[in-house]
C-alpha cells in the first residue's frame, strides 16, 4: 500500500501530463500490496471510468518506458505491474507461484544481490536487476 507517493509529481518530474486515465493506473497499482496484471487493472479501471483495454496498455508501456513503473515478468507470457524503485519503495524481489500465479512482493532485505559487485567487471551498462523467485504459494501448499 502506498500513501506517499505523490503520482501528479512523478508524472510532471517525468514530463508527462496529469491525465486522469495516467492517475488512475497509478492510484490502482500504487493502492495494493502485490504487483497486478494489465487485465486487473483494467478490470478495476473499468467500472470506475469506462478505459477500454487499448488505453490501459498504452499507459502501462509509457510509464514503464519513463520508468515510473516496473514490468515484471513471470518468465511466461504474462507480466506484472508496479511501482518502480523510488525514494518511497525500494527496490524488492518477488515471489511468482507457478500454481496460482500470484505475485507478490517480498520485502527488500529477503534476499539481496549485490549488483554493484558485478558493475564494477561487467563491461557493458547494466540497467535494471530483476529477482523473481518461483515456487508454490503457501495457499497452493494446503
Ligand atoms: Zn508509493
Ligand atoms: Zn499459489
Ligand atoms: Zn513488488
Amino acid at each position: 500500500m502506498c500513501n506517499q507517493c505523490n503520482y501528479k509529481s512523478l508524472l510532471e518530474a517525468a514530463d508527462l501530463e496529469a491525465t486522469a486515465n495516467r492517475l488512475d493506473v497509478l492510484e490502482v497499482i500504487g493502492g495494493n500490496s502485490y504487483p497486478l496484471s494489465a487485465g486487473d487493472i483494467h478490470h478495476t479501471l473499468k467500472r470506475r471510468s469506462g478505459i477500454n483495454r487499448v488505453t490501459v496498455y498504452r499507459i502501462l508501456d509509457l510509464l514503464v518506458a519513463r520508468g515510473i513503473l516496473d514490468r515484471i515478468s513471470t518468465g511466461g507470457r504474462a507480466f506484472y505491474y508496479g511501482m518502480a524503485p523510488n525514494k518511497n519503495h525500494p527496490r524488492h524481489p518477488h515471489f511468482y507461484c507457478t500454481r496460482c500465479g500470484q505475485m507478490n512482493c517480498l520485502t527488500p532485505d529477503s534476499l539481496t544481490v549485490d549488483a554493484e559487485a558485478l558493475r564494477k567487471t561487467f563491461p557493458g551498462r547494466i540497467d535494471k536487476v530483476e529477482v523473481r523467485i518461483d515456487g508454490i504459494c503457501k495457499n497452493c501448499m494446503k
